[in-house]
């Protein structure tokens, strides 16, 4: 199988996996201590957290502190409900984890519109009185990366506290470094599924979602997995230490892939783009007959989220697509592990099958 998915999860990492094992462990060893226990063997699996949080909290500004979830969902509605804001302003390209949660959340609910680049304007007032803006760094479905230091600035302006959902641009770009709350995901940058981070700025103060025994600084109770947080941790700095590498070999791929799909229309920016996001359509292309002609390629139809839904992808109608196009767009998502033979092969057999529809 050609993996292509890259949106919707990556593989693990092997340096990731090796750094979970000794904590997977059973009665032969003591690795398997609760870490919040107070005798050696705990201690010993809470100093292995601290280290996977220190190595974590890199991919973060400074000025915060990170704290474990089970996902990058738990870490946004902790924020988001957390906060206790009741008016939101969020951009029309959110992810379900932001949009359905301030939803639920909202008294008062504020869409900031995307143009047909799929680009927050960053100049877009903020509504007054709003109690929390979000905006994500990277979007999932179209890779189009927005302006969020700007954002965050004007919502501070506003008054309000600004949430960044940068769970596909982690490891990858630089943060902002004037957001307030940051979730991000492990198993979008090569480390294990079942653990996210939230990272909080200094001096903000939040409720927790989950009572318990107090973990987490009071803020998510209940026993932390040191197999998950040092994957986690080691998946972190390997992303920190390759990604320039990682870089160079998504924009060749990039590359290789556009110029193999020539009869294809980019959804989204080209250029305010993580290009390891190919988001694409094909005028009437049939992109469920093409998906069960390519069972050996690992593609998305829109997001992997909305797929299977039936409805056709929120972030595709916000960038003006009719319903026809938005159900003639396929995404490939590629990085670190793809090899170039592998999007060469794809995307020839891709080009094929769409040319004999
Ligand atoms: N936000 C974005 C942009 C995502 O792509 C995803 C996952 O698809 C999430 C949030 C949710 O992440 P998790 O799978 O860790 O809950």
């Amino acid at each position: 199988m050609i993996y292509l998915d890259y949106q919707a999860t990556t593989p693990l990492a092997p340096e990731a996996r090796e750094a979970m094992l000794p904590w997977l462990a059973g009665p032969e060893s003591e690795a398997f201590a609760n870490p919040h226990s107070p005798h050696k063997s705990g201690r010993r699996a809470a100093a292995a957290i601290e280290i996977a949080r220190e190595n974590v909290a890199a991919l973060f500004p400074p000025g915060g502190r990170v704290v474990f979830t089970a996902s990058a969902t738990e870490a946004l509605n902790l924020a988001i409900i957390g906060s206790a804001a009741r008016t939101f302003a969020v951009s029309a390209i959110e992810h379900a984890a932001v949009f359905e949660t301030a939803r639920y959340q909202a008294d008062s609910f504020e869409i900031l519109p995307v143009d047909g680049e799929g680009l927050v304007d960053p100049d877009a007032p903020i509504p007054p009185g709003t109690d929390l803006v979000a905006v994500m760094q990277v979007n999932n479905e179209i890779g189009t990366i927005q302006s969020v230091s700007e954002i965050a600035a004007r919502a501070h302006a506003a008054g309000a506290l600004f949430l960044c959902d940068a769970v596909q641009a982690g490891g990858k770009l630089q943060p902002p470094e004037n957001a307030d709350l940051i979730a991000l995901s492990a198993h979008k940058l090569h480390g294990p599924k079942g653990i996210g981070a939230l990272w909080i700025r200094e001096g903000i103060k939040l409720n927790p979602l989950i009572h318990g025994g107090g973990q987490e600084g009071g803020l998510r109770s209940g026993t932390l997995s040191p197999s998950l947080c040092a994957g986690f941790g080691v998946a972190a700095s390997l992303a920190l230490a390759r990604q320039a590498q990682d870089a160079v070999h998504v924009e060749a791929l990039w590359n290789a892939a556009r110029a193999a799909l020539p009869n294809f229309t980019l959804n989204g920016s080209a250029a305010h783009r993580w290009h390891g996001n190919l988001n694409l359509r094909s005028q009437g292309l049939d992109v469920s007959r093409l998906m069960s002609e390519l069972r050996n390629i690992a593609f998305s139809a829109g997001s992997a989220c909305a797929s299977g839904s039936g409805k056709p992808s929120h972030v595709l109608k916000a960038i003006g697509l009719s319903e026809n196009q938005a159900r003639s767009s396929i995404r490939l998502g590629f990085g670190r592990y793809t090899r170039m033979s592998e999007v060469v092969e794809a995307c020839a057999l891709i080009a094929a099958a769409a040319a004999d529809q």
